[in-house]
């Protein structure tokens, strides 16, 4: 009989049958893995606060204990939850994305001059093209109440923005990754569903940039929120290369430049979707 191997060993990845075996109804044994010889998940046995500690903590066990022997079925939710706080930072004029646009495109209004405008030294000329583009990004200014309905509909439009964004950069990352397959240590199948599960679960580290969206103000500099998203993001960067590593068990090289092409790509994308969906409804 072929024994289904659904699971992992947290430690060195190598697919398992079983993650232990009952001996009567109290007794349970702990399976030990045939290639390193650990135990195969001694995260059954802990506490899910500190499951979650290690993986905020950066461990690729707890990441693969998450991935690949749990369940986690509210991976979708994550998604859709996380996804609404990343179209919030970017619908409030305030992320890294944003400070980035306003900088490199020169807005400089009410709302951004003293906050997310950060004076770029060097003299970057652009096309017509990506100037036309980044007038697509000027804020108009907040100011009446009847206005509302226009914020309300400018976040949908920065949410379907987000979210071609996320979908581009999830399938980037797959293309790649299983364009290389052959040169990973593992040839085992990745499905799409863990890709998802892995990126959930990755992306729990932009919940970092809270402080900032929930304390900061008008008073808070550019300065602080660039050193502040930039740390977000610098964190988020090394969380994304573990889980992806974990799932795909790629060099590292490769692995990394996955990450920044599919990063780029994801953020050229968002840039050029908000303005075409703003000039679909205006
Ligand atoms: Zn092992």
């Amino acid at each position: 009989m072929t024994e289904l191997k659904q699971f992992r060993c947290v430690n060195c990845g190598k697919p398992t049958g079983a993650l232990y075996r009952t001996y009567g109804p109290s007794v349970l044994k702990l399976n030990k893995c045939a290639k390193c010889k650990c135990i195969v998940d001694k995260y059954i046995e802990y506490d899910n606060v500190i499951v979650m500690i290690d993986a905020v903590l950066i461990s690729k066990e707890a990441q693969r204990h998450i991935i690949y022997n749990t369940e986690f079925k509210s991976y979708w939710k994550l998604f859709i939850v996380l996804m609404l706080l990343e179209t919030y930072g970017v619908w409030r004029n305030d992320s890294l994305f944003n400070i980035a646009i306003n900088s490199l495109c020169g807005i400089r209004t009410k709302a951004t001059v003293n906050t997310t405008y950060l004076y770029i030294p060097v003299d970057i000329s652009m096309s017509e093209w990506w100037k036309h583009q980044c007038s697509g990004w000027v804020y108009e200014e907040r100011g009446d109440d009847n206005d509302l309905f226009i914020w309300e509909k400018d976040f949908y439009i920065q949410f379907l923005s987000t979210f071609t964004g996320i979908v581009t950069f999830i399938s980037t990352v797959h293309l790649i990754m299983t364009m290389i397959k052959p040169m990973s240590v593992s040839l085992n199948e990745v499905s799409f569903i863990r890709v998802l599960k892995a990126f959930s679960m990755a992306n729990v580290s932009i919940l970092f940039t809270l402080p900032m969206l929930v304390w900061g103000n008008a008073d808070t500099s550019a300065e602080t929120r660039t050193i502040h998203y930039m740390l977000v993001f610098a964190y988020s960067f090394v969380v994304f290369f573990n889980a992806f590593t974990v799932l795909y068990e790629s060099p590292v090289i490769a692995t990394l430049v996955t990450l920044l092409v599919s990063n780029t790509v994801k953020y050229l994308m968002t840039f050029h979707t908000t303005p075409f969906l703003r000039s679909l409804v205006t």
